[in-house]
């Protein structure tokens, strides 16, 4: 019990201690387990059983794990600056029941579409604590926002300023709003998912003049009250630097407006907040975010005469990310002798297409031998009509059978979000976890939900 114990592993019943034990709690859920028959357990549901019911693929999120992380941002954000709003980036994955949950916490929502906004009304979502981001915000979506009442609509460009002023004039309405601005600050992450660097498509560049620009415009646009500045820099951010750099920068640039009627009542460093997904993986905790955060912002503040304003944070994967697990079935394996086993399973890049994407890594644990020692290298391969469909190169597991099951963990941001029906294959069921209970939040699609808006 000794080894468990100091792993930090909690057992159920009395399992053979061996090796395999030594999976990397951090990217798994808090509540994860391996009982006596040597299964895994997530928020006390044997996984094996879960399959059982709800077949393979299947996303299993974990209740505790997501109010815990939702918690940890509001804590220790608010702890030290207690203006501080935390507002779900959507995108990372929401439905309605998990966007229930995140009302219940307190949390806001970051929507990036009319259909992610939908979510939030269909819900009761408090407007005001919406805002709406995104590079090419169509007329019908600004509008049903507007009306809506959404909280802050988040600038990003001279065509939005311009068509929002005009759907705000049309509707009679003044609308809050934020400028995203870019302020050139590159944080060290794959090159798909930068975006505060000056060659992106998103937002204001400083360094060009820009920003400066669309202040000026924001603040002589009747029907539009620029309440802020709001940055982000790209994602999964390993490093605190970036934020600290970006809004130094940032608010230099509302001290330089000052005069001129920019009145800095918020400011948003975004979100991207990094997340374990294998062992070697280690992010800053969220109390060492907030402290760079919160700690540059009230230094740069004081040192340019700025009242300290209100903080909006947007994470997204940080908050979804380790709460979920899929967990696929293993079919077809093929050995090429010196070469590498391939172990294909029953999903891949239509329900998981960060490694086909981003060549993003993953552990991988087999669910119901979890107890067992790992004897060989495989690579888990997807069942996808593409040699770029592999989930994960080179992994070490037990001896593999055909309807083993394979639990890939910290899949809960960017996967059922991003999933598609390549292949017509229906996009896998989600069960939300808890205390040994387990509640469907999706069921699977079936082949006529597949052809549901197809028209003969
Ligand atoms: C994607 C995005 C986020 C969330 O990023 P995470 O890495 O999931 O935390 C927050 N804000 C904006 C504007 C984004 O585009």
């Amino acid at each position: 019990m000794a080894l468990t114990v100091a792993l930090g592993l909690r057992t159920i019943g009395t399992p053979t201690l061996v090796e395999s034990y030594m999976f990397p709690q951090q990217v798994f859920p808090d509540t994860t387990a391996v009982n006596e028959r040597g299964h895994l357990v997530i928020g006390g549901c044997d996984v094996t059983e879960l399959v059982l019911r709800h077949g393979t693929p299947l996303y299993i999120f974990d209740e505790d794990t997501l109010r815990e992380r939702c918690r940890r941002f509001v804590q220790d954000f608010g702890r030290l600056h207690a203006d501080t709003q935390v507002i779900y980036a959507c995108k990372a994955y929401v439905n309605p029941a998990l966007a229930r949950l995140l009302l219940e916490e307190g949390l806001g929502l970051d929507v990036v579409s009319g259909g992610e906004a939908a979510i939030a009304r269909t819900v009761g979502f408090p407007p005001e604590r919406v805002y709406f981001h995104g590079n090419n915000k169509g007329r019908q979506e600004l509008e049903e926002a507007v009306s809506w009442g959404i909280g802050r609509v988040v600038v990003d460009n001279f065509h939005e300023l311009s068509l929002l002023q005009e759907v705000a004039s049309g509707l009679g309405k003044t609308q809050d709003i934020m400028l995203r601005v870019s302020p050139s600050v590159d944080p060290h992450t794959h090159v798909y998912t930068t975006t505060g660097v000056l060659d992106s498509k998103f937002g204001f560049s400083i360094e060009t003049g820009q920003a400066q620009q669309a202040v000026r415009q924001a603040l002589s646009s009747p029907n539009l009250r620029v309440v802020g500045l709001h940055y982000h820099l790209g994602s999964p951010i390993f490093e605190v630097e970036p934020y600290q750099h970006a809004m130094g920068i940032v608010l230099r640039l509302a001290a330089d407006f000052r005069e001129e009627g920019l009145n800095l009542e918020e400011i948003s460093p975004g979100g991207g907040f990094a997340i374990a997904y294998t062992r070697e993986h280690q992010p800053p905790s969220v109390a060492e975010y907030a402290e760079a955060i919160v700690g540059s912002m009230k230094e740069t503040c004081q040192t340019l005469g700025l009242r300290v304003p209100r903080l909006t944070i947007e994470p997204g994967r940080s908050v979804m990310g380790t709460a979920g697990v899929a967990v696929y079935s293993v079919g077809a394996v093929k050995d090429i002798p010196g070469i590498r086993k391939y172990v294909s399973v029953d999903g891949g890049m239509g329900d998981n297409i960060r490694p086909a994407l981003y060549e993003a890594q993953y552990e991988a644990l087999v669910a119901n031998k979890a107890d067992q020692q790992a004897s060989e290298q495989v690579t888990i391969a997807g069942k996808y009509c593409e040699s770029g469909d592999v989930l994960v190169r080179d992994v070490e597991l037990p001896p593999l059978t055909q309807g083993d099951l394979i639990a890939i963990p910290a899949s809960g941001a960017y996967c059922p979000s991003m999933a598609s029906v390549y292949n017509l294959n229906g996009r896998p069921p989600i069960v939300l976890v808890k205390d040994g209970a387990d509640r469907l939040i999706r069921r699977r699609e079936t082949y006529a939900d597949l052809m549901l808006c197809d028209v003969v």
